[in-house]
Order: C-alpha cells, then structure tokens, then sequence
C-alpha cells in the first residue's frame, strides 16, 4: 500500500509504536485502519469489510455495536464520569459488579479487586500472594509454577510468567518461575503416549518439580484453563483433577487465569466451570466489560483474602490499588455486559455456535494443510501443516501461518496466527449464517495458502 502524506496511515506510520507489530516492517506496510463496527463485522477506512473472527483479542463478547453497552457508559459517565475506590470511597457500580463476580464465579471466592488489564490483574495476584506468604510467615515460598506457552500478560511480572519466546526476548525477569510442559497432547505427546499417559507424564512432572525445588518454596500455580494466545490448547483428559490434587497436596495456591475464558467462551461460564476447577483467585477481563472499556478483577476466596487482610491490618492500609480500580464507568459497562450474557442465554448459544463452528473445522480435517483442529465452546484452532506425519510446516515456523493470515485479511475475515495456528474466537452474538460464511472463506484461504505453496515450488 502506499502511505499518502498527511494521510492518516502517514499519521501513524510516523507516531505511533505499535505493540505486537514489527516496527520496522509498520514503517513499510503502515496501518490498517479500522473505523467502525457492526455486529460480528468490522470495516476498514476503504471500506472493506471483516468478519471480526477473533473478537478483537479474544475480548468483544458482544460485538462491535452493542447500543445497550453505550447507553449504560453514557449515563454513567453523566451521573458520575470518575470516581475512586481508595481510603473507603465507594460507588454502586463497583460494588455491584463485586457482588455479581464473587457470586457467579466458582470455588467459593470472597473478594474482588479491580484493575484495568489482565495484565494487572495478573501483577495484583503475584503482588497479594507474595503478600500472603509473608503475612502468614512463610517469606521463602514465592515461587511460582507456570507452563510453556502460557500467556499472562506483558507487564515485568506478569510476562515473566507468559512462557512465549517473543516475551522473553531481550526482556529482563524478576519473577522467580518454574516452567512446567505445556498440556499439548497434539504437539507434546509421545509416540503412542494415550492421552490419560500424557496427563500422567505431566502430572509426574508437576510433583517431581515441587519435590525438587521444596514445596515450602512454591506459592502458586497460574493456568488458563484454556490456553488461548499459545494456541488454543484444551487439557487432556484428566488434566486439572490430576493438577489440583497435587496443589492440595502441597499447598499450593491455584490462580486460574480466566481473562479469555470467563463469560462463556468455554460454552460454560468460566473455564472453571467447564474443566471442574476449583481456583483460590481467578484473573477476569476482556469479555467481562466485552473490551467497550478497558476493565479486569482479580477474585480471592478466604485462604488469600484473610492472611492479607490481617497482614495490612498490622501495616495500616493494604499498600495496592489503581487509580483506575474500579472505574465506574468501566464497572457499569461491566455490569450490564454481564446482564447482557445472561438476558440473551449467550452462555448457551456460544457452546451451541461453537459446535457448530468446530464441526465446520473439523470438516477440513483432511485438506492438505491442516494437522490438527481443537477447541472447545466457542474457541478453536487450525494447526496448519506441510507434513502431517512429522507435524511441521514450512523451515521456518511460522511462515506458513503468515502467509496464511495475509490471505485470510484479503478474503475478509480476522482470524490470528499463533505460530502455524489459525485462531478462532468470533464474539459470541455470532449466527449460524455467519458461522458458514467464515468457514467459507477460510476453505478458500486454506486453497489459495496451499496454491501459493505449490506456486513456490514447496508442494
Ligand atoms: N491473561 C490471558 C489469559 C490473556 O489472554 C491476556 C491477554 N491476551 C492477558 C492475561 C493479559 O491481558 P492484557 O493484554 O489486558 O494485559
């Protein structure tokens, strides 16, 4: 494309540092600029048109004309546009979004502490875990257990536990972490491995790692029940109940990182739900405000809320808090997001849809390029092979899920690629009709990637 002067592409090419773009490349390409939205679609400033086929980032559960989410942002912002919640200030919108969360959520939460990221949120429950450990005199148990792939967020704590290469990259670590396998059965598993070994074998690791390292040493476990940004990788069989036993066993907190999972995507409320985890705090954002704003809590039960509150009894104040924690224009678009979702059942029109959509995958199951298709709910991946006996695609990961994505924006939807990958996470007010539409064009772009491939001389 070329970049017009004084254009905005021109406006942005030269100001704006994008994140998770090549700014080297960004000043060549420049922007694709989005301008408006309307139900699960988006439009650029030509005026082409996207199914928007990630939700944004995995985020707007209502899509991107949602008039009631408006509507309640500007009465809020009329009534009382700011307010904080430090030194005892309170105001309904956050308190009533606290009650909804402790009561909805599973695992007997307590409390809710509010940010604006899953960044954020993730920082808050380092910070309040390690907090915990001291209160209850125990200042050496601050490690924590993570796996390869996961992603908790960008901020210096929180990427210290994504396990994703590009966010360790010439970035330093604070966070004393254990890296654990990632639950892949498709990538990690072994010749021959069933899946109920595959979970044994990771099980294994878990206890063989707590042993080694001393349990008195390890504060906490985080998981996505699902993991997304790695690639939409779902459990094994298994997986959690094995996984919490051992957590039980050596006391070890359990964060379940629900930032893309909460609010249905899992065909169930939480991921939580779906996997039958029982989490002593839970990190939520994206769907819970559908990302009209930028909103996230952290929930606790008892066993964290209780030594932290005795701790900042001791201190005075607990020493935390945002000047955004509960903004209640963010609570209030929150609050009525969650409304929304159970109003219109949107739990179970997800996990109806995403049958739907999974089995539309699964139908391409034997194209030449797809290794594997997995999800659950309304989430999903394609893994995107050249080889599917040796599980790889082009020399260089990554190419192919590239080159596919760029067809893919050509043909007008956003999916996202996650290494050779192509994610799946449409909001989840999409229709059938849409579905079809989607799994239309992604046939095609599978086609035109694997036309390309043969025109390279790689087929
Ligand atoms: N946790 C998970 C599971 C996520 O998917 C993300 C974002 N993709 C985050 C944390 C970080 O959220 P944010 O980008 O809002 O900081």
């Amino acid at each position: 494309m070329t970049i017009r002067p004084n254009s905005i592409e021109a406006r942005d090419t030269a100001f704006h540092l994008h994140g998770y773009t090549n700014p080297a490349a960004h000043l060549e390409i420049g922007p694709l600029v989005i301008e408006r939205g309307d139900g699960v679609h988006v439009f650029d400033n030509q005026g082409n048109k996207y199914i928007e086929a990630m939700a944004g980032l995995w985020s707007a559960a209502l899509g991107f004309s949602e008039t009631r989410l408006v509507d309640a942002a500007t009465k809020q912002m009329k009534a009382l546009p700011y307010y904080h919640s430090f030194a005892h200030r309170g105001h309904t919108p956050a308190a009533e979004l606290a009650d909804t969360l402790v009561n909805m959520a599973p695992g007997n939460m307590s409390k809710a502490f509010f940010t604006n990221s899953g960044s954020e949120a993730i920082d808050t429950a380092i910070k309040l875990i390690w907090y915990r450990s001291n209160a209850l005199g125990k200042p050496e148990k601050k490690k924590i257990l993570v796996r390869n792939r996961a992603y908790h967020g960008v901020t210096v704590a929180a990427a210290a536990l994504t396990g994703l290469p590009a966010n360790h990259a010439s970035f330093d670590q604070i966070v004393p972490t254990l890296r654990l396998t990632c639950p892949h059965y498709w990538r990690e598993g072994l010749d021959g491995e069933t899946e109920e070994q595959f979970t044994n074998r990771l099980a294994e690791e878990l206890e063989n790692m707590i042993v080694a390292e001393g349990p008195e040493t390890i504060a906490a476990f985080f998981g996505e029940p699902v993991l997304g940004a790695g690639g939409v990788v779902t459990p094994p069989k298994g997986y959690w109940a094995a996984v919490q036993k051992i957590l039980k066993k050596y006391d070890i907190l359990l964060v379940a990182d629900e930032v893309i999972c909460g609010f249905g995507r899992t065909g169930q409320m939480f991921g939580c739900n779906t996997y039958d985890i029982t989490p002593d705090m839970m990190t939520l954002s994206k769907q819970l405000s559908s990302s009209y704003m930028p909103s996230s809590a952290l929930l606790m039960n008892e066993r964290v809320f209780e030594p932290l509150m005795n701790e900042a009894n001791k201190i005075g104040t607990l020493g935390h808090g945002y000047t955004g924690s509960g903004h209640p224009v963010a609570c209030a678009v929150a609050n009525e997001t969650i409304r929304i979702i159970r109003e219109d059942n949107l739990v179970e029109h997800a996990a109806a849809m995403g049958e739907h959509l999974r089995a539309g995958l699964n139908n391409l199951s034997d194209h030449p390029l797809v290794g594997e298709v997995r999800g659950v709910g309304l989430i999903a991946a394609v893994e995107l092979v050249t080889n599917k006996e040796t599980k790889t695609a082009l020399e260089k990961p990554g190419k192919l899920g590239l080159q596919t994505n760029a067809l893919a924006i050509e043909n007008g939807f956003f999916s996202r690629p996650m290494m050779d990958a192509m994610a799946f996470c449409p909001p989840l007010i999409i229709q059938t009709h849409e579905i079809d539409d989607l799994l239309g064009r992604f046939e095609k772009t599978l086609d035109q990637s694997l036309a390309q491939l043969q025109k390279d001389g790689h087929q």
